[in-house]
């Protein structure tokens, strides 16, 4: 080899330049390459020893070995490490197989190598860096059948199929003179098979420019290389599989949120150019929970996929649909008209809506769901995420409203959302800012006509927009979690003040002070604990306290120790607007519960009402029973304050007797008439 040649020249030259010696001087093992006589170079690992000295030889002999074998291994070997390294970076498929191919040609001097992947029954040309293009051209959509051309016929068999002369294949007749012309006459198929399932995956072409029979050691070669392509192929389409999972949502098969959210952004990304908008749909499925529960998990599974083909059903073509989570789904409707954008998704949101409201048929039952959607559509300077936001909110307003229908994110909502979010912001610090106060109202024994109690009521007193009532920002405390800082300051700022009164005998040692207490702080482990040094640090009995729960919260899990406990302190248990929730009298029985509070909304009729007087006359004789203190709410006449009195009720509290009045104001609203 010319590039070796030196070497052996020189290793010859400093052998000879010294004087033979004794015993026979031998050079270092040297490695060069000689040509063959199949026109391939041969590696030799040679020895030289002088001799020159030794009668009967009297020159240098060259000891040689054939080495081409081990060092061809030994490449091998370092080939496919360097391939699976290839493969590992995550190489593209052509990429990987077009290395494949250029070793092949290396390996099998003067060969040309294709590859061809299975799509759909059909081979198809991927890679072939040396095959002239107008015939990888020809190399598509050949059928994978016994009766067709080597490469379809070894994929059909799973076995290496030999064309001996491309010019005497019927089959290849159209191609044949360009291949003869390209050099391809004699030709191998090898099927690529997945080690798993035994399935083809591809075919590995090998063509040599005269008629060949391959050797065994060239088809072991083959052989080899065959498993590389394997693993590349199924390396890829294992990436493939992970990225489709990664992107949709196992059960329903739908995209997932976090494919949604990147379509969305390059949805936004394009209309924001073309001036034209992109809505969002938010869709909520009511009471899903429920269904869930009762039907079992396995029936709610069924439900969604139904659900989930059915959105897919009416959606418009192009329009991208999740499965957001649990019960949420979310369609992208992109490229609309301005103008036109309004209605378009309107029609969509209504058409979602029925598709959900038809009936189900599942676990033997037939299932009527609906949905809640909220709509937003996005302007110039949308972002992904704020769409989605609005498009939420929607949703809320639309279940605010009384579910199963669709709402859309407008200016309306959008200064309520904006209102809301600036009193969560002030709400933070009003607290340490001593914004709150808390305000008294009355509770009048109606049968001894005096002031028994009052009701707590915390006041916001913010510096910009004035007194913000409870409706405005108790909801939103409690959903931010500030309601338990809130809470313990009504509680502990009632007690004290009614120890005050008590020391300075404004109210005598009977006299008692309702707090509310909503569903979030009831739930706290501490809750039990703050109403003790309520107390005591008040230096008040523990019966001036009583405690005013909903039924909502009566009835949520972990209640009922906490109210035993409350009990076991000698606190008072009110229930709040009875009426409205479960008015269940089961759990007036069951738990420690000492007062009733009838809600306001039956009280308003009374007397005029047919149906109020029987609810509270029902509630007053069932409270009666179990050795309950009845209240009515919300009493602003002189009517329904006498028709209370003629139905027996306890107590009464309401705009009649006295609005609720700041504590300087307590002493006065004390004398009844
Ligand atoms: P609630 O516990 O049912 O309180 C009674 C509400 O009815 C009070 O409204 C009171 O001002 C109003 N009211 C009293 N008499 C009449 C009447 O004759 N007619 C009418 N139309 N209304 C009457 P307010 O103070 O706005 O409180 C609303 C709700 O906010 C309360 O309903 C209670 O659920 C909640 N809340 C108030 N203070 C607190 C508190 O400190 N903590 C918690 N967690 N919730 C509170
Ligand atoms: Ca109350
Ligand atoms: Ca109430």
């Amino acid at each position: 080899h010319p590039d070796d040649q030196a070497l052996v020249a020189a290793t010859y030259a400093g052998l000879i330049a010294q004087e033979p010696s004794e015993p026979a001087r031998g050079s270092s093992p040297i490695e060069f390459r000689l040509l063959g006589r199949g026109g391939t170079w041969l590696h030799c690992e040679t020895t030289m020893t002088d001799l020159r000295h030794e009668p009967a030889v009297g020159g240098i002999v060259l000891t040689t070995r054939d080495i081409t074998e081990r060092r061809r291994s030994e490449r091998l070997v370092r080939d496919q490490a360097e391939f699976l390294r290839l493969v590992a970076g995550g190489a593209p498929l052509t990429t990987t197989l077009s290395t494949l191919c250029d070793l092949i040609e290396q390996y099998l001097p003067h060969t040309k190598a294709s590859m061809m992947r299975v799509e759909q029954g059909t081979l198809n040309y991927i890679a072939g860096p040396n095959i002239p293009e107008e015939i990888s051209r020809g190399m598509r959509g050949i059928p994978i059948a016994t009766d067709t051309v080597a490469c379809g016929l070894a994929a059909a068999l799973g076995d290496q199929v030999r064309t001996a002369d491309i010019g005497a294949e019927p089959g290849l007749a159209p191609f044949a003179p360009t291949m003869l012309r390209a050099g391809l006459r004699s030709m191998l198929s090898t099927p690529v098979l997945d080690p798993e399932t035994g399935e083809t995956m591809a075919t590995i072409g090998v063509y040599w420019p005269e008629i060949h029979e391959p050797t065994d050691e060239e088809r072991r070669l083959i052989e080899t290389l065959q498993s590389l392509a394997a693993i590349a192929i199924d390396r890829k389409e294992s990436e493939v599989r992970l990225a489709h999972q990664a992107h949709h949502d196992a059960l329903t098969g739908l995209p997932n949120r976090s494919l949604f959210s990147e379509v969305l952004q390059i949805a936004l990304a394009r209309t924001a150019r073309s001036g034209r908008v992109d809505a969002v749909l938010f869709i909520d499925l009511d009471r899903f929970k429920h269904v869930n529960d009762s039907l079992g998990h396995e029936a709610g599974d069924e439900l969604l996929v139904t659900i989930a083909s059915r959105l897919h059903a009416v959606a418009r073509t192009g329009d991208t649909i999740s499965r957001f989570g649990g019960d949420e789904f979310t369609v992208l409707c992109e490229d609309l008209d301005p103008a036109d954008a309004r209605r378009v998704v309107g029609d969509v949101a209504q058409r979602m809506l029925d598709a959900i409201a038809a009936p189900v048929e599942i676990a033997g039952q037939s299932i009527r769901l609906s949905g809640s959607v909220g709509v937003a559509i996005g302007g110039p300077g949308s972002s992904a995420g704020s769409l989605l936001r609005d498009a939420d909110t929607a949703m809320y307003r639309a279940k605010e409203r009384g579910k199963a229908r669709w709402e859309i994110f407008d200016d309306e909502l959008r200064a309520a959302t904006q209102r809301r979010l600036e009193i969560e912001t002030a709400l933070h610090t009003a607290l340490e800012r001593g914004e709150f106060v808390v305000e008294y109202q009355p509770i009048v024994d109606l049968t001894a006509d005096r002031v028994e109690g009052l009701e707590a009521l915390v006041r916001w007193r913010h510096p910009e927009r004035g007194i913000v009532p409870p409706s405005d920002f108790v909801e939103l405390a409690e959903e931010t979690g500030l309601i338990g800082g809130i809470g313990e300051f009504v509680l502990c700022e009632a007690c004290r003040q009614v120890g005050v009164w008590v020391a300075d005998g404004t109210v005598d040692a009977d006299f008692s002070v309702s707090v509310n207490l909503s569903a979030r702080q009831f739930e706290h482990e501490d809750i039990v604990a703050t109403v003790r040094s309520a107390i005591d640090d008040a230096g008040i009995a523990p019966r001036q306290l009583c405690i005013e729960i909903t039924e909502g919260t009566l009835m949520a899990s972990g209640s009922a120790e906490v109210l035993h406990r409350l009990h076991d302190l000698g606190v008072k248990v009110a229930i709040d607007d009875f009426g409205t929730g479960y008015s269940s009298l089961y759990y007036l029985k069951r738990f420690p519960v000492d007062v009733v509070k009838i809600d306001r909304s039956f009280v308003d009729g009374l007397g005029t009402d047919a149906d109020d007087d029987a609810i509270v006359t029902a509630v007053l004789s069932l409270g009666h029973a179990l050795g309950l203190r009845v209240v009515a709410e919300g009493v602003e006449t002189e009517a329904q304050r006498d028709r209370l009195i003629g139905l027996g009720c306890d107590a009464g509290q309401g705009f009649l007797m006295s609005r609720p009045v700041p504590a300087a104001d307590v002493p006065r609203a004390l004398v009844v008439g």
